[in-house]
């Protein structure tokens, strides 16, 4: 026996535990309550009242809560060193910044997937874990060739191999509906494709909504329970809510009928006001997540945080925030985010600052709010990694 595992013997022992968490709020069964956490082998595994456990290495900052790891459902990490995608590397977008799963969207097709593959490959270790949309069109989105439709691009037998050789990652197939994407004359063409093809792959599909042709109303009746409508909180024109804040009858069918709707913040796709009036409509059922890629990241929310921030302005429970940033989306991917003893320790560590901060919309709209989130630490199935700490002005 070495040591080194004498000594966690002993401590064991000595009832010290491996790494504690201590005097956090900690997002259990939908509510905040002080605890203290032991991390052991991979683990949780003890909650217990704030104040009584001891540990070799003991995380605290006034504070610090506890949430399930964040999960982003929508981000392109494809990165921008391919020179032909559109993606923000795995290193920004992931476990420093607090989220502990990436899900690309769409940012490769059939034609160009390996790319993908590479930039997981490439991500410096430990990496979040990593997903995929796959695009209904060849080569996704490439920035040079964004606004140019080419109706043909799908191509069924492609993506069914690629959907083969990768049915751990590809968690569904994407498609961009708006007017850049679409084909002028047959609007929907695409979207009649990418319901083909979620029904031969059986996969649930996920639709970009955007400046229409074509609109939300004319998108929804293609999708069923378990589809994904992303950038559901974009501004009007082409928004879930009329002129006067209520809720379109077509978007209370397609969430009766079991469809999912997903934030997707991204540069053009958070309005306040829509945001604002979907909560208080009561439609809160939904998953946050930050569409980051190369243009809205610098521009815009900058980090999944300052996403959550922004909700956070429009009213919605801290508590309702957390759980639609991990254990929601994690349950798409057949994650495991909760805080339990013996679940796996995956958990972001995060502060609520006091202040005056100034949230900002993809319309430019500004809001003041007297908290922002920060994350600190995030910890990876058991492995303690630093957080948020690498660049503060970053955070609103
Ligand atoms: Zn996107």
């Amino acid at each position: 026996m070495g040591a080194a595992v004498a000594a966690g013997a002993a401590r064991a022992m000595a009832g010290e535990h491996e790494l504690v968490i201590r005097n956090v709020q900690a997002l259990i069964n939908g509510t905040f309550a002080p605890r203290d956490l032991a991390i052991a082998g991979g683990r949780i595994a003890a909650v217990a009242p704030a104040g009584t456990l001891t540990g070799a290495r003991v995380l605290e900052r006034p504070g610090l809560h506890a949430s399930p790891g964040w999960v982003d459902l929508h981000c392109h990490y494809v990165d921008w060193k391919h020179r032909k995608s559109a993606g923000s590397s795995i290193a920004q977008l992931g476990l420093g910044e607090g989220v502990t799963a990436l899900v690309d969207t769409g940012t490769v097709g059939a034609a160009n997937y390996e790319r993908l593959e590479q930039a997981v490959a490439d991500a410096p270790r430990p990496a979040p874990e990593c997903f995929a949309l796959l695009n209904i069109q060849r080569e996704g989105i490439k920035l040079s060739e964004f606004y140019r439709t080419k109706v043909g691009w799908d191509d069924f037998p492609a993506m069914e191999k690629v959907i083969a050789a990768h049915r751990d990652r590809i968690v569904g197939l994407k498609y961009r509906a708006d007017h850049q994407v679409s084909d002028p004359k047959d609007r929907l063409y695409y979207v009649r494709k990418i319901r083909e093809a979620g029904d031969a792959f059986k996969l649930p599909v996920m639709i970009h909504i955007g400046d229409p042709p074509p609109s939300l109303v004319e998108v929804l009746p293609y999708l069923k329970a378990g589809d994904i409508v992303t950038h559901f909180l974009r501004p009007a024109n082409n928004a879930i809510v009329d002129e006067a804040g209520k809720l379109r009858p077509e978007v209370k069918q397609a969430y009766d009928r079991g469809v999912k709707f997903d934030v997707g913040h991204g540069m053009g796709s958070y309005s306040f006001f829509t945001a604002q009036a979907a909560l208080e409509e009561g439609f809160t059922d939904f998953t946050i997540s930050s569409d980051l890629y190369i243009a809205s990241r610098p521009l815009y929310a900058k980090t999944f945080a300052n996403v959550l921030t922004n909700v956070l302005v429009c009213g919605m429970p801290l508590a309702d925030i957390m759980e639609r940033a991990s254990t929601r989306p994690a349950k798409f991917l057949g994650l495991q985010r909760e805080i339990k003893e013996g679940a796996e320790a995956t958990l972001t560590l995060f502060s609520v600052d006091n202040g005056a901060f100034t949230c900002t919309d993809v319309k430019g709209n500004k809001r003041a709010s007297d908290r922002r989130i920060i994350p600190w630490w995030t910890i990876f199935k058991g492995q303690e990694i630093s957080a948020g700490a690498r660049d503060r002005k970053l955070y609103l």
